[in-house]
């Protein structure tokens, strides 16, 4: 039995002469929080689609709990919750019924803990939920997501329409909660503070191609801001490919790097520069330095 709950292999989807997708390869390993981000239009909304089978696969392939989504919807839909981007809800419906509607569709469903969600969510059941605020949507689509206790619950941009409270106290305690229960997460952002926070792991979607995946400590660690001063000005900084990206003028340079501290250390006498510093950089940080158009010669290498 495989350890990942999703396999994708060559991904690649075209709308018209949009390339959404280019060649997409990605697991996503059992239990914890897999955080994948990217800018708008690199593509989440649409790799997320595929693995709901609500896209097939132009060409590569995309297996959930190992079946093909598009193939054996009963055997992924079931075990997988969903919260769309879009927030799709029946309109013409209340609270309470679109509660009881959802939950007919799902053998797992958790009454006691639909209810308390309710609760913390502070849904009326009376409401109509074409009333409802993009927040009050936001969280009763959470409510649905969550209530069937599935597998692998798939956040489309979570945050959108939470309020700071919501977003960091109760989303950021449900995903945490289900990682600990050895289910999986898989939620895409670009809130990167937020990511940062709660992904075990993330993946970094640019243009329809993956920049990087890894588990997030390793992220972390890998990556390093360092300050240099070189022995004469410059206009470009010297680049040996083992730079991600740099930003400066003139002696001072301060460079994103993925590369050893004896790499460095190596590169730094060659230039006859001197380190100022070493330093670790936020996620944000990194984000930018993967896919700045800026980046030096340098694919990543983690
Ligand atoms: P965002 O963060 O802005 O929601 P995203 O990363 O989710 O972006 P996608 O929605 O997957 O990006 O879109 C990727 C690209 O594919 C974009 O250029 C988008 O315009 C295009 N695209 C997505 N769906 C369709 C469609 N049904 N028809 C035509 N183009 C589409």
């Amino acid at each position: 039995m495989s350890e990942n709950i999703l396999e994708i292999q060559s991904l690649r989807r075209q709308f018209g002469e949009t390339i959404a997708l280019d060649g997409v390869s990605l697991t996503v390993p059992k239990g914890g929080v897999f955080g994948l981000i990217g800018g708008n239009g690199a593509g989440k909304t649409t790799l997320i689609k595929h693995t709901l089978g609500l896209l097939k696969a132009q060409s590569g392939s995309v297996r959930v709990f190992g079946l093909d989504p598009v193939a054996d919807p009963v055997g992924t839909l079931g075990r997988i919750g969903y919260l769309s981007e879009n927030r799709e809800l029946f309109d013409w419906m209340r609270v309470h019924q679109i509660i009881s509607y959802t939950a007919a569709f799902y053998p797992s469903w958790d009454p006691v803990y639909a209810e308390r969600l309710r609760r913390d969510f502070d849904l009326d059941p009376m409401a109509n939920i074409k009333t409802l605020s993009r927040g009050q949507r936001a969280r009763i689509g959470l409510l649905l997501a969550l209530a069937h206790r599935p597998d692998l619950l798939i956040l489309d941009e979570p945050s959108s329409g939470l309020d700071p409270v919501v977003r960091r106290d109760i989303l950021g305690a449900i995903i945490r909660t289900i990682a600990e229960e050895g289910r999986t997460v898989l939620f895409s952002s670009h809130l990167l503070d937020e990511v940062e926070r709660v992904a075990d792991h993330i993946a970094i979607l640019h243009q329809g191609k993956i920049q990087l995946s890894a588990p997030m400590d390793r992220v972390m660690l890998d990556h390093k801001r360092v300050q240099f001063r070189l022995p004469a000005e410059v206009d470009k900084f010297p680049g040996n490919g083992i730079w991600l990206q740099a930003e400066g003028s003139g002696k001072d340079w301060s460079v994103v790097t993925v590369a050893s501290t004896e790499a460095i250390q190596e590169a730094t006498v060659a230039m006859g520069a001197l380190i100022q510093s070493i330093e670790p950089i936020s996620l944000e940080d990194i984000f930018v330095a993967r896919i700045s158009a800026k980046g030096l010669e340098q694919e990543g290498r983690s």
